[in-house]
């Protein structure tokens, strides 16, 4: 049998020399070394409840959230790396003081409800009945003009209830990690979401101004979750100065919010009592990007990125998107540093604010540093928040450009890695895949050359700089965390969180070690 094997190898050799593949070079031995510092000296569950229990909520642009920010600066500092922030101008800070909604008829109850962010706060209590009213087009507001005056305004149907046996937590099976890896073809329908979006912002201003018009007193929505999540993120509210701020607008958890529906349908009309108070913080207008260098040697003009955004809604603390991830980004950058790895390349971390408005901290930062393109003057799309405007040409490289050779970023939920979308970039998977093969036994090391979207590496994407986003379990993410009011550090599994620091460390260490810059795609020329 040895003989049978080793001939094998020779047969392996000889035609990997002769195709002309060298083997990407992978350190052993480092690994080792990682792993002993992220599975047996493991910080991250420490560093996690920093960030989401000891800071709270970290909506861009408030307190909490710069606080994050000087507090990983600092704890990258106490471990010798060399931190800053960066600022960029965002818009408004908001946050929620006190959020009460009870009903007064037909009966007296509390009920859970939680504000969009960015919304008005309703200078007190005020009373009035529930309303529902479809309001989706001009035609609804003009039908609607004159009779809403004083109402609390129910805007959906009552929703489906979720299946009681649906699956809310899940990771991947072998046959799913194996379908992602079969390439599906794209479809041509670049840049359609773009125009839905302008669509969408032009009316929610109109509905905005229109509910202020008519005095009304709040809205009101169904969770997106059942089981009495609220999942609320900021759609219609605004941060910026020099929009329509609309009235209060709540969130409520679907079954109550149906139950209000139904007293309607029975023509019992219910009244409400909401006390919602918000603060803002208009002087300063910046958000912040916490960075942080590992100091490279021999090629430390060089940057291999990584990160994660710092950011999170305002209801949970922000713990599976994202918090739970930037501790596996602080933790591999001290798992290199306390297994004492320094890398050839310098790798630099980044905690990005304003991913949850449109990647707004990676893109400054891009601006910044790597790539510029140029600002539309077009009024109409002046009138669009950044991410979602037509994308320009050319694309102007600066001196940062030809010194990164990637972006690592971590941001599905807090699963573990399970491998790494290659975004359509076929050089780069057999070294994604040399690189993975030693964490086979984490059940880590699927590559496929689908790319994938929604996370801070698209920016760097749309510039022509590698930018990769990893493939991770996704636990109960889309089932009841994501952007709810349980986004919280029950949900992160230390497991998970140990593996996935370990398998970044490594991934980083590689890419900052190897004699060449990662292989690039060509510049983009269409928009995405
Ligand atoms: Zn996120």
């Amino acid at each position: 049998m040895r003989c049978l094997k080793s001939l094998f190898f020779l047969v392996a050799i000889v035609l990997a020399a002769s195709t002309g593949i060298a083997e990407e070079p992978v350190d052993r031995g480092a690994i080792t070394r990682i792993r002993d510092q992220g599975f047996n000296h493991s910080q991250v569950m420490d560093l996690a409840w920093q960030i989401t229990e000891a800071v709270g909520p970290r909506l861009t642009g408030s307190p909490q959230l710069l606080q994050a920010h000087e507090w990983t600066k600092t704890t990258f500092e106490e471990w010798g790396l060399n931190a800053w922030l960066e600022d960029y101008e965002f818009g408004r800070g908001w946050v929620v003081e006190r959020a009460q909604v009870r009903m007064l008829s037909p009966y007296i109850q509390p009920l859970e409800a939680l504000p969009e962010a960015w919304t008005t706060g309703t200078d007190g209590p005020v009373q009035g009945p529930v309303v529902r009213a479809n309001l989706e087009s001009e035609e609804d507001l003009e039908e609607w003009s004159g009779k809403l005056q004083g109402a609390i305004v129910l805007l959906e149907d009552a929703q489906e209830p979720e299946q009681v046996d649906a699956v809310l937590f899940e990771r991947w099976s072998e046959d799913g990690l194996e379908e992602l890896r079969q390439y599906d073809i794209p479809g041509d329908r670049r840049g359609e979401w773009r125009q839905r979006m302008l669509k969408r912002f032009k009316f929610w201003e109109k509905l905005a101004a229109f509910l202020e018009e008519e005095g009304v007193l709040a809205t009101i929505e169904p969770s997106s979750r059942d089981n009495g999540l609220v999942r609320v993120t900021g759609k219609r509210s605004n941060k910026d100065g020099d929009r329509p701020r609309g009235v209060t607008a709540l969130t409520m958890t679907t079954e109550q919010y149906n139950r209000l529906v139904r007293l309607l349908d029975k023509e019992i009309e219910p009244k409400l009592e909401i006390d919602v108070a918000v603060r803002w913080f208009e002087e300063d207008g910046k958000a912040y990007n916490t960075i942080a260098d590992l100091q490279g040697s021999d090629l430390a003009d060089q940057i291999v990125m990584v990160g994660g955004h710092l950011d999170s809604w305002h209801t949970g603390t922000g713990a599976t998107d994202n918090g739970g991830n930037c501790a596996v980004v602080l933790e591999a950058q001290r798992i290199l540093k306390d297994a004492g790895l320094q890398p050839r390349r310098t790798i630099r971390a980044a905690l990005w604010s304003g991913e949850e408005q449109g990647y707004m901290g990676s893109r400054a930062y891009i601006e910044r540093h790597l790539a510029t393109r140029p600002e539309t003057t077009d009024p109409e799309q002046l009138a669009l928040p950044t991410f979602a405007r037509e994308q320009t040409w050319p694309i102007e490289p600066l001196p940062g450009y030809s010194e990164i050779s990637a972006y690592f970023n971590i941001d599905n939920g807090c699963g573990q890695i399970r491998g790494i979308y290659s975004e359509e970039n076929a050089a780069i998977v057999p070294i994604f895949e040399a690189w993975l093969e030693p964490f086979a036994d984490l059940g880590a090391d699927s590559v496929t050359m689908e790319k994938t979207g929604g996370t801070d590496h698209q920016p760097f994407g749309w510039v022509g700089v590698p930018g990769f986003q990893f493939i991770q379990d996704e636990m109960d993410y889309m089932g009841r965390t994501h952007h709810s009011n349980v986004d919280t550090y029950d949900h992160l599994d230390p497991e998970d969180l140990k593996k996935s620091a370990v398998i970044l460390a490594a991934v980083i260490w590689h890419a900052a070690n190897r004699d060449e810059l990662l292989p690039r795609k060509p510049m983009p020329t269409e928009p995405e």
